[in-house]
């Protein structure tokens, strides 16, 4: 099981470090992204299959639908 536990902690060190190389601020319209439930500011961006992109908070998981990419802040 230690193979395992190792795995889980390499992958969490992955998703660790990814976060902390994009900030996952977004421009929309020039206007800053904020989520429209918690006001978070931080989002992970994912494509959607109805096309442009889905930016989902870091903070509390709300997914934003954009049908084009906002600029990256
Ligand atoms: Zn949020």
């Amino acid at each position: 099981m230690a193979g395992i536990t190792g795995t889980f902690k390499a992958v969490k060190r992955a998703l660790k470090a990814a976060t902390d190389i994009n900030p996952g601020e977004y421009r929309a319209a020039g206007i800053p992204v904020s989520c429209p439930h918690c006001h978070g500011k931080a989002f992970n961006e994912s494509p959607n299959l109805g096309g442009g992109v889905n930016l989902a908070c870091r903070k509390c998981h709300f997914v934003l639908w954009f049908a084009k990419k906002p600029d990256e802040a």
